[in-house]
């Protein structure tokens, strides 16, 4: 039996993050509910309108070449791609072919053939439900140009890729780079990036990989979908090989609801496109812009973040990894810890764990349990780090903290505030927990004989009912200790 080798090569698009459109000054806003309200002649392809480039959405294309190690060229241009589709309203796409914004590049160890900017395409609604709702015939088809024209820009790589997850993995830390970059949120969910995998099974013939016949799969809107896609297409011309048969030279669509490629037309070729350049845009004189700004506008990207927060905050690698996955999730800590070290210290390395704790756990998960971003977050690294000062001198117990954290996200106070107003001063104080331990250990006579019997769990509960007459203040360690030594 032939050993066949994985061959997988992308094609990324990824909407750019622009005020205006690619071409003309509509606004780009994905918000925008109300079908076919930012458009005008020029998206609208009205005859005579002239297209004049986005500058910004340029800028950006150039940041992620330069981002990847790519080339830039002297010279840039932009080139017609023909073709019918009802959500082209010129017939044509203005796109770029021979003379890309970058050439090469990589990004975990796959080469990158060229990055290029273009511009979207409108959107179709075809679902009946969507129609019904809109109260239009559920055999029509409806057409929202607001998307048409928003910078697109689109990566190309090399056929490095040999297995899905590489791919999954791939196209993950490009999202991650093009958000830290601020060139786009790149949301796959909403389409802002969409994913195109070339797929082909290859074989060794004297010890050189020849490659076979490739399949382009459309269609595939999120990770979990690329990672089944390829498998899927691996595993079909797999066994039409096997069978003797040869595979198609096509491009098939990722089908969501029977997970399954399926043939949507006999791969078209370059010529069919019948490219040229664009007439209405002069060439790009890439030397007249701001490059030097832009490089010097690139932050530290992801793969040298990871390494450096696990080497200075000595973060496990998938600590490193959680907090680098949202660039503002990364800047938070890395404020809230500059905030620590500011302060007297002798526990640093413990209280930066306590912070990294409460952040990913405590603070995360309040923001999604109220809906909350990053970037409407009243919780300054200031007052993040004092928190955690409180809790690691034992002014506030674990679970005080909690609803000091709580009022700080609705108010934006600071800890010291709430701990004052609140009245949520940890008790640690012997004599002033002794009344309570006292009547716990009268009133829980069971659970006092079950701990003297070698049960831990009862001590849990009868610190937890300790805990409960002082409304969450007492200091669970010195509960405990008392607790055993009277029992
Ligand atoms: P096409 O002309 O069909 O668009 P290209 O050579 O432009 O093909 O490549 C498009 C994409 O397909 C690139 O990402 C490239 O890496 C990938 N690719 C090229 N050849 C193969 C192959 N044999 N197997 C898998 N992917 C491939
Ligand atoms: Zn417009
Ligand atoms: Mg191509």
């Amino acid at each position: 039996m032939a050993t066949y080798v994985p061959v997988i090569g992308l094609e990324i698009h990824a909407e750019l993050d622009t005020k205006t459109k690619m071409f003309c000054d509509c606004k780009n806003d994905p918000d925008e509910e109300h079908p076919n309200i930012n458009v005008c002649p020029i998206c609208l392809a009205h005859p005579g309108a002239m297209p004049t480039a986005n500058k910004k959405a340029i800028e950006s294309v150039i940041k992620v070449g330069m981002a990847l190690q790519g080339d830039i060229p002297a010279v840039s241009k932009f080139d017609r791609k023909n073709y019918f589709y009802p959500d082209l309203p010129k017939a044509y796409q203005i796109s770029q072919y021979d003379q890309p914004l970058v050439f090469g590049g990589v990004l975990k160890g796959v080469r990158l053939r060229r990055v290029h900017l273009e511009e979207d395409t409108g959107a179709l609604t075809h679902e009946n439900s969507k129609l019904q709702a809109l109260n239009s015939k559920s055999d029509s088809s409806l057409v929202n140009f607001n998307r048409a024209g928003v910078p697109l820009m689109e990566l190309v790589t090399e056929p490095d890729i040999r297995n899905a997850d590489d791919a999954v993995a791939f196209a993950k830390e490009l999202q991650l780079i093009l958000r830290y970059l601020s060139v786009s949120y790149a949301d796959m969910d909403r389409g802002q990036m969409r994913v195109e995998a070339n797929v082909s099974l290859g074989k060794i013939h004297d010890g050189e990989l020849v490659f076979g016949t490739k399949v382009e799969v459309k269609n595939i809107n999120s990770f979990r979908a690329v990672h089944d896609a390829i498998e899927y297409e691996l595993q079909r011309q797999r066994m039409v090989l096997e069978e003797g048969g040869e595979v198609k030279h096509e491009t098939r669509g990722w089908n969501e609801s029977s997970r399954e490629t399926v043939s949507q037309r006999t791969k078209e070729e370059a010529h069919d496109y019948r490219y040229f350049p664009e007439p209405d845009l002069p060439p790009l004189d890439l030397s007249r812009f701001p490059l030097n700004d832009i490089k010097l506008s690139i932050p530290e990207l992801p793969a040298q973040k990871r390494i450096r927060f696990a080497k200075e905050f000595d973060l496990s690698e998938p600590q490193a990894d959680l907090l680098v996955s949202d660039p503002r999730l990364a800047s938070h800590f890395e404020d809230s810890v500059s905030e620590l070290m500011s302060e007297d210290n002798q526990n640093l390395a413990q209280e930066i764990k306590l912070l990294f704790n409460y952040l990913t756990s405590d603070l995360r998960g309040l923001m999604i349990e109220n809906g909350i971003k990053f970037e409407e977050l009243k919780i300054t690294p200031e007052n993040f780090a004092d928190l955690v000062e409180l809790i690691s001198h034992n002014t506030v117990s674990s679970r005080s903290a909690k609803d000091i954290l709580r009022s700080m996200m609705q108010t934006g106070a600071d800890p010291h505030t709430v701990l004052k107003e609140q009245d949520l001063h940890q008790i640690s104080d012997e004599e002033a927990l002794l009344d309570v331990v006292r009547r716990v250990i009268e009133t829980n006579v069971s659970a006092v004989s079950d701990f003297k019997n070698g049960k831990e769990n009862a001590l849990q509960f009868l610190v937890g009912k300790a805990m409960a007459e002082l409304k969450g203040k007492g200091n669970p360690e010195v509960l405990q200790r008392m607790i055993r030594e009277r029992t």
